[in-house]
């Protein structure tokens, strides 16, 4: 995915963001810089890399607001599922096969829903993570579900294992595959040969969720 970035930490004093020849996006960063102030660099970048990348929203500024109204479609666990405003009073979301919000809080629809994405992307992934951890004899500090734009999962110096709450909009098998992908960076830092191989056969057909992700990247976006 053009979006996605790679961190390279180093005893380097300033952070720096470069497109490679690939068009892969990388920072390097001093030790200890937060994923915050690197997102937000990114941020300040972004027309920059979309057209450095070549990037198709490289056009369109800044994120469109999205409006909630019956009928809109949304994105859960890989399928679609439709969005009802009804007429009893209650808070938050209610799930049932659709996405269900009261009427009289529809003002307040995008911040049940990512209330709801987050507590679900922590119920979905945590346990999985502890999981692959096990089978792949790694282990790792804490689990933190971000809220970054540019990136669906990291893993920082100090074995911190970041998560994008936006992955749960994914089907169970890209959940799968990001989860692998950034504990085996526990074992090897670089996308190496050995690191390929250490996910192919966790997942043989990681090919598949990777593809995914190159053509949903734009999701990480939306909401
Ligand atoms: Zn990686």
């Amino acid at each position: 995915m053009q979006l996605e970035y790679e961190i390279i930490y180093s005893n380097r004093q300033s952070l720096q963001i470069s497109v490679e020849r690939d068009k892969s996006v990388i920072v390097r960063a001093p030790k200890g810089t937060s994923l915050a102030t690197i997102e937000s660099a990114l941020e300040k970048k972004k027309l920059w890399i979309y057209e450095k990348t070549k990037h198709p929203q490289k056009y369109k500024e800044g994120r469109k607001e999205r409006a909630y109204i019956s009928g809109t479609s949304i994105l859960y666990l890989g399928k679609e599922y439709k969005l009802d405003f009804v007429n009893e009073d209650f808070e938050g979301v209610r799930f049932d096969g659709g996405f269900y919000l009261s009427k009289s809080h529809a003002q307040l629809a995008e911040h049940y829903l990512k209330e709801w994405f987050l507590e679900e992307a922590k119920r979905i992934i945590a346990p999985k993570a502890e999981l692959n951890a096990r089978t792949l004899g790694v282990s790792y500090n804490q689990i933190l579900i971000s809220n970054l734009k540019f990136r669906w999962g990291s893993c920082t110096p100090k074995n911190n294992l970041n998560y994008n709450w936006r992955l749960i909009k994914a089907p169970i098998s890209v959940i799968d595959y990001v989860i692998v992908h950034e504990l085996t960076h526990l074992l090897e830092p670089n996308h190496t040969k050995r690191f390929w191989a250490i996910i192919s056969v966790q997942l043989p057909h990681y090919l598949k969720a990777k593809e995914w992700l190159k053509c949903n990247g734009s999701l990480l976006e939306v909401l």
